[in-house]
């Protein structure tokens, strides 16, 4: 029997589809019959959150975060991913306090970007991710150098991020404004570039660039499906 994988998801919805779908989905291509692990979802309801996040009342959060892990313990998981980067800046925290095992998508993005043979990456999110240190000093931690937006281009992901992505908008213009942004990276030295917002991937995806992009949600699926499997 695999591990029971939990899913702490709602972080928001639309991208907690893209961890269930990528582990049974994936599952599946490696072994070719359906006895993938079973998994608990909890999607949290976000808008709280969000208001949280807007007030920087990181201790609401850690409780709320912390209330959804043990839902999933009681639920049976035997250990949890936290279907998002930007609460990661909590990961430390919750770690110590949560019921079952946790595995970070931060460690876990630092992983696939050294196997891809890379040392310097861009760094897309919210603007937590991209100007608080928990993620810059977590990819730093494992020898990987990252590269973010100038400040008005922060303001521009993280608001695209909130105000469509989240809600499951994904418009033309905000792709052609996000490619922009990845080009500059690029030319700032970014040899790939880290989409660490789950919903970001839904927006841009390798058919519309040739820049070597980290799909942080299918990152973190994948090593979820992994520990399940060991
Ligand atoms: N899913 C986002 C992330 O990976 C956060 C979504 C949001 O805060 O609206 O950071």
């Amino acid at each position: 029997m695999y591990k029971r994988i939990g899913i702490l998801g709602g972080m928001t919805a639309e991208s907690t589809v893209s961890y269930y779908q990528h582990i049974f989905r994936r599952y599946e291509e490696l072994y070719g019959d359906l006895a993938y692990p079973e998994m608990v979802i909890y999607d949290v309801s976000f808008q709280r959150f969000e208001d949280w996040m807007g007030v920087e009342d990181w201790a609401s959060i850690e409780e709320g975060l912390l209330d959804g892990l043990r839902r999933l313990h009681a639920a049976g998981a035997d250990f949890a991913v936290i279907a998002t980067n930007t609460m990661h800046i909590l990961f430390d925290k919750l770690q110590a306090r949560s019921p079952i095992p946790l595995l970070s998508i931060v460690d876990a993005t630092a992983e696939a970007v050294k196997e891809a043979g890379l040392d310097t990456v861009g760094l897309l999110g919210t603007r937590f991710t991209m100007e608080k240190p928990f993620y810059v000093e977590g990819l730093k931690a494992h020898g990987i150098e990252a590269i973010v937006p100038g400040e008005e281009e922060r303001a521009y992901v993280d608001r695209v991020v909130f105000q469509e992505l989240s809600l499951g908008k994904l418009l033309p213009e905000s792709r052609k404004g996000y490619l922009e942004v990845i080009d500059g990276l690029v030319e700032r030295g970014a040899q790939g570039v880290v989409l660490g917002c789950t919903e970001i991937p839904l927006l841009v995806t390798p058919e519309h660039t040739d820049v070597r992009l980290f799909d942080t949600a299918v990152i973190h699926a994948e090593k979820a499906l992994q520990h399940a499997l060991e």
